[in-house]
């Protein structure tokens, strides 16, 4: 009998894909099967309505299915007599594996619903909702290769898994009250309900809760309690970096924060996010939670857990705010286990609230903020991580890339599809050394990647580089070393999938250059083969090392004359003056930059906003914050903007920071007069460097590029110039964007 084929690719598994079909086919009489082959979902169809049936599945698929292309073919086949879902069979090919999906609102209501058998359930789900790439530990997507395996379905969940009507028709990790994971304290006696009315009480008296979540712990307090939140900060050895905070509902978020319906799609939608909204002037919110920011990190409950938190009904209020920051400690991966919480979280905690559902790997929460309402990540992992990045099909290959040193995540490339991974973290720390090695070998198998090549960055220290060198010697596949800004344009041009001429604009903090130099503020002339440094901030001696990328003041008396610093004595004493002024005339401990953060920092140490930073970005953050204060956009101009130097084009920021130390002002005037003027010097060299290649498309990268004051002028300045300007929308700009740019490099072009 005449039977249609149609194999679908994409995120068609553990998104009630199969159902959706099989319930399709009974409404329309279609005959025929669906099964899951690992990397793609096959269908066969029988019956006169077979094209109808196709076109649903390919227009209207269930909503969290991303559906990347697929094949039909006919051919002759023995009659079906009905619709049946078959059984997994694994075949090699492409494999697609779903993000972890948020509480759907149907199972709310259900885990609130007394007369529901999941009632207060934590671990309620549905076919269009729960954990995916967290529990899963092979393809294709069934229960078995979850970590659901240890967990066997009661007689009741078992009918409504094979029940094709039931909404949890072929939902692996279904389960219930009587057949679920657990929840418990840890060294304690006390499980289920009582578990986390426990920790409700604790939140209650200002204690600190550890929560095993989705990805992996949560640090947790409550927001409203000063106190508490204090405590901490001490505790944690963070005295001012933002905590996220995890809202009761979207309601409450309103409250303190102002939203737009873009952002509020994002918030309330399946993969909810921690979003950097701006905080209402008179919401009531202690400003420990965040100091010196316009934005709080707002996000809402995801997991069941979570909405028992807030929710249980057990005669208790709890705060609608909660502190909910990553469990980890500085600069290792999120907790992922009870025994790395207990080594690990005991020092800041006081109670931890975990469960047996085994977390196999690792997704922390995605940070974003928003740019001409669209999302402009910060940083890309939970609900997002692994969906492709999908790129121009003539672009193939088959490799690793493995990112950078800080913030890192790494990349698979398959065709013509680009696959970040979730958030590893700062390789510089031994455990998220180790985490990066079991998280590669993890992927690979998952996705059952056969590299051919791996790349990594230029800089011969990286931990990251000894990663690479290590796999390419194992697999004995050629390793290739990219320069690190170079990677920031081409990720940026992957993202926007643009593969011709640009102006690369890359303002970062750190980066090895290929002079030996430390790069960080520069201008390329390049496409996906080549690139060409055709301009950079001025350079200067940047003292110290490593030091000085966390205390600005260095860097700022670095960069003044003598008169100016006798202006400014504030950023540090005489001696401290001379010295470094003695190690920029010998060279001794000194390196040339030009790196755009560090200007930042001295900026910020020389308005006497921060002499130090006590997390990545603080000082340039703060600097930031005073800027966008400033109502007035007017500002003094400032030229020569540019000047020639050695051939190359250099923006004239070493005598502008001079100037600008003279000035008289408040730091809100002079901080916003900064942002302007350099935005102003980013127009000119692009200006310049138009004229003589001719290439009307600017890319704007790196780290520095997450002050969105910055960006937005910049943008401006550049649009109305005419430039056609690419940025990041879904990819960091930071260095967990790296990976894409790396592995968007090495692509084959088919002609
Ligand atoms: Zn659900
Ligand atoms: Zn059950």
């Amino acid at each position: 009998m005449k039977t249609l084929n149609l194999k679908v690719y994409g995120i068609v598994q553990g998104v009630g894909f199969r159902p959706f079909v099989s319930r399709n086919a009974l409404a329309l009489s279609v005959k025929g099967s669906v099964s899951n082959k690992g990397s793609y979902v096959d269908i066969y169809m029988q019956g006169e309505n077979s094209e109808k049936l196709t076109d649903i599945i390919l227009t209207s698929p269930p909503e969290r299915a991303c559906i990347f292309f697929w094949e039909k073919s006919y051919s002759d086949r023995e009659e079906y007599t009905d619709f049946e879902i078959s059984e997994s069979e694994k075949e090699k090919g492409e494999i697609f594996v779903s993000p972890d999906i948020a509480l759907c609102p149907t199972c709310e209501k259900e885990l609130f619903d007394k007369n529901n058998k999941r009632y207060l359930h934590p671990f309620i789900n549905c076919t269009q909702c729960g954990p995916r790439l967290t529990i899963t530990d092979h393809m294709p997507y069934d229960r078995e290769r979850t970590s659901m395996k240890s967990f066997p379905m009661c007689k009741e969940c078992e009918r409504e898994y094979y029940d094709p009507s039931s909404r949890r028709y072929d939902a692996q990790p279904v389960c219930c009250n009587s057949c679920g994971p657990k929840v418990y304290i840890i060294g304690k006696d006390i499980q289920d309900k009582e578990a986390i009315s426990y920790a409700r009480k604790a939140l209650n008296q200002g204690k600190i809760l550890a929560l095993k979540g989705i990805g992996g712990f949560h640090i947790c307090c409550d927001a409203t309690n000063v106190q508490a939140v204090k405590r901490l900060r001490e505790l944690k050895h963070r005295p001012s970096k933002p905590f996220a905070l995890m809202f009761k509902d979207v309601r409450e978020v309103k409250k303190h924060c102002h939203i737009s319906p873009e952002e509020e799609k994002l918030l309330t939608g399946w993969q909810k996010p921690i979003i950097l909204l701006e905080k209402k002037e008179d919401s009531p919110l202690p400003d420990i939670l965040a100091p010196e920011s316009k934005t709080l990190g707002t996000f809402l409950p995801y997991s069941p857990l979570h909405a028992l938190l807030f929710s249980l009904p057990d005669h208790q209020n709890i705060s609608p705010v909660l502190v909910m920051t990553s469990g980890n400690p500085h600069g290792a991966p999120i907790c992922r286990n009870d025994e790395q919480a207990l080594k690990y979280l005991s020092g800041f905690c006081d109670i931890i609230l975990s469960h047996d559902r085994e977390i196999l790997i690792r997704a922390d929460d995605t940070v974003t903020d928003f740019y001409r309402n669209k999302p402009y990540m910060i940083r890309r992992s939970r609900g997002f991580a692994p969906l492709p990045i999908v790129v121009n099909e003539k672009l193939k290959g088959d490799g690793i890339a493995i990112g950078g040193e800080l913030k890192n995540t790494f990349c698979l490339a398959k065709k013509n599809l680009l696959y970040p991974s979730p958030y590893i973290g700062d390789i510089g720390d031994i455990r998220s050394f180790t985490v990066l090695e079991h998280s590669i070998k993890k992927m690979t198998e998952l996705f059952e990647a056969e590299p051919k090549w791996i790349v990594c960055d230029k800089h011969p220290l990286y931990h990251t580089t000894r990663i690479a060198e290590d796999l390419s010697y194992k697999l004995d596949i050629p390793l290739v070393k990219l320069q690190h800004h170079y990677a920031h344009i081409l990720s940026c041009m992957a993202e926007n999938d643009f593969n011709s001429k640009v102006i690369g604009v890359a303002f970062d903090g750190t980066g090895y250059g290929d002079d030996g130099a430390i790069w960080g503020g520069e201008f390329f002339v390049c496409d996906r083969e080549n690139y060409k440094r055709v301009a950079s901030v001025m350079p200067f001696m940047q003292p110290g090392g490593d030091l000085s990328s966390k205390e600005g003041y260095r860097v700022a008396a670095s960069l003044l004359e003598e008169e100016n610093y006798r202006k400014n004595p504030h950023i540090c004493d005489k001696n401290t003056y001379t010295v470094i002024q003695n190690m920029k005339k010998t060279g001794i401990n000194t390196v040339l930059s030009t790196s755009c953060g560090r200007l930042f920092d001295a900026v910020s140490s020389i308005l006497n906003i921060r002499q130090a930073s006590t997390y990545e970005g603080d000082a340039a953050n703060a600097l930031m914050y005073y800027a966008q204060l400033c109502k007035d956009e007017k500002y003094l101009p400032f030229s020569p903007l540019t000047v020639e130097e050695d051939s190359l084009l250099r923006l004239n920021t070493t005598n502008f920071i001079n100037r600008l130390s003279r000035e008289e002002g408040d730091k809100i005037s002079l901080s916003y007069r900064f942002h302007a003027v350099l935005s102003d010097m980013v127009a000119e060299a692009c200006k310049i460097i138009r004229e003589k290649y001719n290439i009307n498309t600017c890319a704007l990268s790196g780290g520095v590029f997450q002050n969105k004051l910055l960006l937005r002028l910049c943008v401006e300045r550049l649009e109305s110039k005419g430039f056609k300007v690419l940025i990041h929308s879904l990819i960091p700009p930071n260095d967990g964007g790296l990976c894409l740019g790396q592995a968007y490099y090495n692509l084959k072009e088919e002609i």
